[in-house]
């Protein structure tokens, strides 16, 4: 095989707390991670000169050694040294530096990728283990589904699939830095957590209802203060019919989950015409 096409899947927050520091800086959390069926697509292809080849077609991407899909093809190749190389294209749909994990999950399915065409015969656990040198988040795109992820995001324990429910994504067009919104994060006795306890509960039952009632995540304090917008999305995609509306990760994404499609097509339509969010999509959740 010398060619592979992948959908890297982006992923929202169904949960997101923050328990803690390590001291070299990296925050402790506890998140319920959720694939969604939004992707950048991917081709790989081997190429006689043992190099890495990148385009994408956004333009203000890197497509050098910047880019997290590159350095994970060079970490391949710098271990497994080929003797052939790599072209990598990225068509990208997921909003960037949205709270998406869209690089991440380029980088995930890089290394799935390169496991395949080049039969480096790498195990899951030794892709993982590969993974998170290159982001805490990588771990988990190469698992997908849902899941716990504790530590640094790493630690990772699947969970039962979460009822396969409408989902709309919707991005202001402001984009926001991970490391910004945590180092301006306040843990202290005041902070409300979310009961990321009783979602895991929800979703063992799987109640959609009582799951979405009590989504929660803890960066929205810090992220919505700044960016107001958010906050408004959130309004008009719960007046909209929407079982409940959160960030995602860091921000600013907003994501908002429904009974039924044509609700989610609706809300959609009406945020639209409100010009609040520059990207809006309808999907749904996706299930290993
Ligand atoms: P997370 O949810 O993991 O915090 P994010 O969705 O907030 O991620 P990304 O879209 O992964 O953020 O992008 C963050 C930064 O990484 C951007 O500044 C972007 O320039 C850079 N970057 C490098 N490679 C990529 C890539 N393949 N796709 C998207 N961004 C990339």
């Amino acid at each position: 095989m010398d060619v592979i096409r992948l959908k890297a899947l982006a992923k929202i927050n169904l949960g997101l707390d923050v328990i803690g520091c390590r001291e070299d800086g990296y925050h402790l959390v506890r998140m319920i991670m959720q694939t969604i069926h939004l992707f950048d697509s991917i081709q790989l292809e081997k190429i006689p000169e043992p190099e890495i080849q990148l385009t994408t077609n956004i333009h203000f991407l890197p497509t050098n050694e910047h880019n997290i899909a590159y350095k994970a093809a060079r970490l391949l190749m710098d271990e497994f040294k080929p003797g052939q190389g790599i072209r990598i294209d990225i068509k990208k749909c997921i909003p960037v530096s949205a709270g998406m994990a869209g690089g991440s999950t380029d980088a995930a399915a890089v290394l799935y990728g390169m496991n395949q065409i080049f039969e480096f015969k790498l195990s899951q656990r030794q892709l993982a283990k590969r993974a998170l040198t290159l982001g805490a988040d990588v771990p988990y795109c190469l698992m997908r589904g849902t899941a716990l992820a504790e530590g640094i995001g790493e630690k990772l324990t699947r969970l039962p699939c979460v009822p396969r429910c409408p989902v709309v994504i919707a991005k202001p067009g402001i984009s926001v830095s991970t490391k910004w919104v945590y180092d301006r994060l306040e843990l202290n006795e005041q902070t409300k957590h979310p009961d990321i306890d009783q979602l895991l509960t929800d979703i063992q039952e799987q109640d959609l209802k009582k799951m979405t009632s009590h989504m929660g995540n803890i960066l929205e304090e810090v992220t919505v203060k700044e960016y107001p917008v958010i906050a408004h999305i959130k309004e008009i995609l719960l007046e909209n019919g929407a079982l409940n509306a959160l960030m995602s990760g860091s921000g600013p994404t907003v994501f908002a989950l429904f009974e039924e499609r044509s609700q989610a097509r609706e809300a959609a339509d009406v945020l639209r015409a409100s010009g609040l969010a520059r990207q809006i999509y309808v999907t749904t959740l996706f299930n290993v």
